[in-house]
């Protein structure tokens, strides 16, 4: 591997590694060499996962915390870091796509997903980058974002789409502020990927269909092709980025 991309001797949370993105991200980041800590809310998955990725014994940490609870980040992030050490990158990949319409979706459950899928991003984001500043030490933020960030989409996701879309402002608000110390935030928006969260959509004939046609690359992406952009955007190699987006969907929003 070319030295910019190297990860040794730094430590990445990575939120969502129990499965999906999350994981392929973590994976990658340990075949770079950094200790990661997965985080998701069942301790039973994280278990799972952890045994799923290559790395010296000890590299692999994990830490079940319920990200939702968005009032009690910022002290359980402190004491992850007394359990776990500090934390050099964080990747927020955890979320909902929190089904709901515009005319029924009750508006506690777009609170619920807005929670998750946004607050709970902002609140770690401040938490890592104050525990970054204390230190004197630089930091990396790679938001997992969605097509949903720039358009509508098919799917009855009032609440999810509209999370998506501010987390794209959060993380060009973010790089600016946290660019004078040198923590640097940039997003990714896959396209189509094959997960759990993915899989009603793939149920669906009709929905396949037209993804079928629309996808330039007329397939779905694996987990693993957004884990060498979010190693590029955790590494030297990214040492210039901030504020970018690199979106990840096989062509998808490069034609109408
Ligand atoms: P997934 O459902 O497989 O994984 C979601 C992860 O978030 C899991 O680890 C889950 O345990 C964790 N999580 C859920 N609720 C949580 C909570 N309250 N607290 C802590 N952790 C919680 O989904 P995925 O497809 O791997 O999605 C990862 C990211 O990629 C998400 O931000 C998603 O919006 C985004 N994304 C996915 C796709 C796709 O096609 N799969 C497309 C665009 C964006």
């Amino acid at each position: 591997m070319l030295p910019d991309f190297q990860l040794q001797g730094r430590r990445a949370l990575v939120t969502g590694g129990s499965r999906g993105i999350g994981l392929a991200i973590a994976r990658a980041y340990a075949a770079a060499g950094a200790q990661v800590v997965l985080l998701s809310r069942h301790e039973a998955g994280l278990r799972e996962a952890a045994a799923q990725i290559e790395a010296p014994a000890g590299a692999v940490a994990i830490e079940a915390m319920d990200l939702a609870e968005v009032e009690h980040i910022e002290a359980r992030y402190a004491a992850l870091l007394e359990r776990h050490g500090p934390i050099d990158i964080l990747v927020n990949g955890a979320a909902t796509s929190g089904r709901g319409r515009v005319l029924d979706m009750p508006v506690a459950d777009f609170h619920q997903v807005l929670a998750l899928d946004l607050s709970s991003v902002f609140a770690l984001s401040q938490a890592f980058a104050r525990a970054c500043i204390a230190r004197g030490v630089p930091g990396r933020i790679v938001n997992i974002a969605s097509l949903a960030s720039f358009t509508a989409v098919r799917t009855p996701s009032v609440a999810y789409a509209s999370a998506k879309g501010e987390l794209l402002l959060l993380t060009r608000q973010m790089a600016f502020e946290l660019a004078p110390h040198n923590i640097l935030v940039n997003a990714i928006p896959p396209g189509y990927v094959e997960t759990e969260m993915t899989s009603a959509f793939r149920g669906n004939a009709a929905n396949e269909a037209w993804r079928q046609a629309r996808v330039p690359m007329q397939r779905w992406g694996a987990p693993h092709e957004i884990a060498g952009p979010a190693l590029l955007l955790a590494s030297a190699a990214g040492s210039f980025m901030t504020g970018s987006v690199i979106t990840i969907d096989g062509g998808l929003t490069a034609v109408l």
